[in-house]
């Protein structure tokens, strides 16, 4: 008997929770899944509504297989999967999303690809994207496009946080104590052997999306800078080139004086370079600051979560 643990962060999931839970129970009532005994860690990431009451009808109905832990206030998912992550105790650890976005159908199949022991790691990654603006899926593309560019470390595109791992995994990402935390890229950086297993893209069951589009830009900023320098060298390029480019000018400006004297003409274009020049400045002390910024978080050695109450 293998014990299972998965990891569900909710907020504001009221609907969701209940039938999660039913979901996930008739998936392990199933033959094959007999040899796995589960264990559910929901995190209530500081719900506004009534997914905490919710949880613990659950944890009282049964209390060996629903656990919870309540956080103090929103702290946003990728705290949520730290506070998963040291809850758990099983053999084998999951994690996956409350709104049934992340098929129960298809943990039998992840869990047997585990059991070969040919992998540490089954992912999942969705395919499709209907029922998503286009807009969105098109800067999706160009996000992952870009970043994979510039990080060294693999970011898969389309996966999901969906996953199942070893022990030895969910101890490597544990030693990881970041603030700053991106996990498609910490389970990337970790290594070990994964596999990705694809679905079908599917609606949340109920409820609605707690991203915006200006969160998911801040989600793709944390994403570069938690795993890339090459903006900071982006900026010293752009530096480098706006120099030289000056000193071409200089040049040009020298010799036309000697050749053709100087009749005082430019006046736009020299206000027009200053703002150029400036702009640049503003740009890559931007950039520096974004670093400056995570290296101020990440000193400050502040816990990743509150908790509130847990069972
Ligand atoms: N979530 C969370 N904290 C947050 C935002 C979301 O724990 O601050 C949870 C949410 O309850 C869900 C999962 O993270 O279980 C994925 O969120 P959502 O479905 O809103 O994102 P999407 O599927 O649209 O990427
Ligand atoms: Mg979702």
């Amino acid at each position: 008997m293998q014990t299972v643990s998965m990891i569900v962060p909710c907020f504001n999931e009221q609907e969701s929770v209940p039938i999660y839970f039913n979901a996930m129970a008739k998936i392990f009532q199933k033959p094959e899944m007999q040899n796995y005994a589960l264990e559910l860690w929901f995190i209530d990431d500081g719900s506004s509504d009534a997914t905490l009451s919710e949880l613990k009808k659950l944890n009282k109905q049964y209390p060996d297989v629903a656990h919870f832990v309540s956080f103090s206030r929103n702290f946003g998912k990728e705290s949520a999967i730290y506070a998963g992550l040291q809850a758990a105790t099983g053999e084998i650890v999951g994690l996956m999303d409350v709104d049934l976005q992340d098929p129960p159908e298809l943990l039998p199949q992840m869990l047997q690809e585990l059991s070969t022991g040919d992998y540490d790691t089954i992912g999942t990654r969705r395919i499709g994207r209907e029922g998503e603006p286009a807009f969105r899926s098109f800067l999706s593309n160009l996000f992952y496009k870009f970043i994979n560019k510039i990080s060294k470390v693999e970011i898969i595109p389309n996966a999901r946080d969906y996953r199942v791992m070893t022990r030895k995994v969910v101890n490597t990402v544990l030693s990881m104590p970041e603030v700053n935390r991106f996990s498609k890229g910490i389970f990337s950086w970790v290594g070990f052997k994964t596999k990705y297993l694809d679905f079908e893209n599917r609606e949340r069951v109920a409820g609605t999306t707690s991203w915006s589009l200006w969160q998911l830009f801040e989600y793709s900023l944390e994403a570069i800078i938690d795993f890339s320098a090459a903006p900071l060298a982006i900026a010293s390029f752009v530096g480098i080139f706006a120099c030289v480019v000056s000193v071409l000018a200089i040049i040009f400006i020298i010799f036309r004086t000697i050749f053709f004297g100087d009749p005082t003409t430019g006046w736009p274009s020299l206000a027009a370079m200053i703002l150029f020049i400036g702009g640049i400045q503003l740009f890559c002390l931007g950039i520096l600051g974004n670093y400056i910024g995570r290296i101020y978080s990440e000193s400050k050695h502040r816990p990743i979560y509150v908790i509130n109450e847990k069972k």
